[in-house]
């Protein structure tokens, strides 16, 4: 026993989160395109989620960052429908298709399983500025279903505050809160943007980043993501789980800032 209470000591311990819920908001489903790795089908990503409590996940695919997103996009909502109370997918979207993505999007637009979108300005090589993402900032307003975004820094850093200025209802969830070797530079060009967000997976989080995140930003915009498969959940979990918050704070990015993000598409 750790002589720890609450999460803290659940972390700890190594506990199972089986008395909270739990929301990944940021996972990779399918072959990796960069380089191998074992956890990839669906099976996997449970046994993982199981072990650890992750109640549900919104997941992306790999074919479709890659390149292919007819495919890509189908096999992702073909694993929410396997699994409709554990997934649902972000529809990802590449720029490089702009002048299709009314077509492409049609089959997933009305998909109860469609929770957000999915953009990757690095792996696509498209500076998040341009117009060829301005489809995606209209339709997550529209349909109220949040923006995933994986930003290019510095190259991005300057854009997220215009776009969110430009976009005042659309909701970016920037994935992997800038990088912490960006904070300097990102927090404050977000900190009175109330539809920034930032979710919490990067490989290595230098110590006291998760009370900054919150301190700067407020217990309401910080979510909880593993990026499975890249990285291990274990360690995901728990840099919110030994953080020094509270355990409400630590509840909200758990869950309570998704679930009040994506509502009902969760
Ligand atoms: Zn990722």
């Amino acid at each position: 026993m750790s002589g720890q209470s609450g999460l803290l000591a659940a972390g700890l311990d190594g506990k199972r989160l089986d008395d909270i819920e739990v929301v990944d908001v940021h996972q990779h489903y399918g072959r990796c395109f960069q380089f191998n790795m074992p956890h990839r089908d669906a099976a996997d990503l449970l046994a993982e989620m199981d072990r650890i409590g992750i109640d549900k996940s919104i997941v992306s695919s790999f074919r479709a960052l890659a390149g292919d997103p007819v495919p890509g996009n189908q096999e992702v909502l073909e694993v929410c429908r396997q699994h409709p109370d554990r997934f649902r997918m972000y529809f990802v979207v590449n720029p490089h298709y702009a002048s299709r993505l009314d077509q492409l999007f049609a089959p997933f637009r009305e998909s109860p399983f469609l929770a957000g979108l999915k953009i990757h300005a690095e792996i696509h090589q498209c500076p998040l500025a341009s117009d060829a993402y301005r489809w995606a900032w209209r339709t997550a307003a529209e349909l109220h279903c949040p923006a995933l975004v994986h930003i290019y820094p510095p190259r991005d850093l300057e854009a997220v505050p215009v776009l969110a200025d430009e976009y005042p209802d659309t909701n970016f969830l920037i994935a992997h809160h800038f990088g912490p070797e960006n904070l300097d530079r990102a927090l404050p060009l977000i900190e009175d943007k109330r539809n920034v967000h930032v979710d919490t997976c990067i490989s290595a989080l230098p110590l006291g980043t998760m009370e900054r995140l919150v301190a700067e930003l407020g217990p309401e915009r910080v979510l909880f993501g593993t990026d499975m498969p890249y990285l291990n959940a274990g360690g995901q979990v728990g840099k919110v789980l030994l953080a020094q918050l509270d355990d409400e704070t630590k509840k909200k990015i758990l869950a309570g800032n998704a679930k009040r993000l994506f509502q009902h598409r969760l």
